[in-house]
């Protein structure tokens, strides 16, 4: 009885689009300092919270490159905002639906088991019914063919009389007890039709939610989930849990640092929230990128060098 349709999403995620803005911008004008600017109540996250998923963000880049590239500063240009719209309702709205779904699911799952045992008993007491009826009939034609036996002889001596008197009274008995179980199983299918029924009605509203689901929620589409823009802000809009934050916001310090995107799935600042590792790292061809903006021997770092070294010279 139990049909469920599975879902089939196919959600795409889309980071920031516009980087070609900074790419001329920003060169690694590292440590990059920031602040947590707008942070909007309905992503139910602290101020506190969101501070350490930017430092856990910036520290996949700090770690695979052993370079201090980010830093907090309460003062600071730099804002990262949390900006709450239609992308965040949406996701939210898409979480309730899947939840009450699952709902549904476990509830067709248990009735579905309910009538799974119900229908056992229910030929179990079959099989007994039935074995009894044989017996019983059995034992009446028997007794039948004895009585008739006897009629025709005219009747039955006593003693056999008696004997005769006592079967009938064991068939009546066992007629009986053929009744009640006749009745037991009765009720047993009565129980199972209206389980049936129930879980049938269930079932489609099950099914129904899943066809709404896919209609609302099931459509390919395209989430930009942050962006960063080179007048020195990351926007946040949408993110499923933690973990999708942190995946998020280390893109966009990414772009923060000059860095554009990447092809591979499985790399940070590839342009779809993809096939990026959970624990996040940074892909061979994210280092790679890193290094030529940002690297020992980038444009930056010679920049940088140049730099220091006028400024020796000024010193000296
Ligand atoms: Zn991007």
């Amino acid at each position: 009885m139990r049909s469920s349709l599975s879902f089939t999403l196919i959600i795409t995620v889309i980071f920031a689009s516009g980087y070609f803005f900074y790419t001329a911008l920003a060169i690694c004008p590292i440590p990059i300092t920031y602040r947590i600017g707008e942070l909007d109540g309905r992503f139910n996250l602290t101020e506190d919270e969101a501070r350490l998923s930017v430092t856990e963000a910036e520290s996949v880049w700090e770690a695979a490159t052993g370079k201090n590239l980010f830093t907090y500063d309460a003062k600071s240009d730099f804002t990262v905002n949390f900006v709450y719209d239609e992308r965040q309702a949406f996701s939210e709205a898409e979480d309730t639906y899947r939840a009450k779904l699952d709902t549904a699911e476990q509830v067709t799952e248990t009735i579905s088991a309910e009538y799974t045992e119900l229908v056992a008993s229910y030929d179990e007491l079959q099989v007994t019914y039935k074995s009894k009826v044989a017996a019983y009939e059995s034992h009446l034609a028997d007794y039948n063919e004895t009585v008739e036996r006897y009629n025709q002889a005219g009747g039955a001596p006593t003693d056999e009389y008696r004997k005769l008197q006592a079967e009938k009274r064991s068939l009546d008995v066992g007629q009986r007890e053929l009744e009640v179980l006749r009745t037991n199983l009765n009720q047993l299918v009565d129980e199972i039709n209206l389980i049936s029924e129930q879980g049938n009605k269930i079932v489609a509203r099950y099914n129904d939610g899943v066809a709404t689901y896919n209609d609302t929620f099931g459509q390919s589409r395209e989430f930009t989930q942050g962006t960063y823009s080179s007048e020195g802000r990351i926007d946040i809009y949408t993110f499923v849990d933690k973990t999708e934050l942190r995946l998020v916001l280390a893109h966009e310090l990414g772009h923060a640092l000059g860095i554009d995107h990447v092809t591979g799935s499985t790399s940070l600042m590839y342009f779809l929230i993809s096939d990026q590792p959970a624990e996040l790292t940074l892909s061979e061809t994210d280092l790679e990128v890193f290094a030529s903006v940002c690297g020992e021997g980038s444009r930056w770092d010679t920049i940088e060098q140049k730099i220091r070294r006028l400024i020796i010279k000024i010193t000296l």
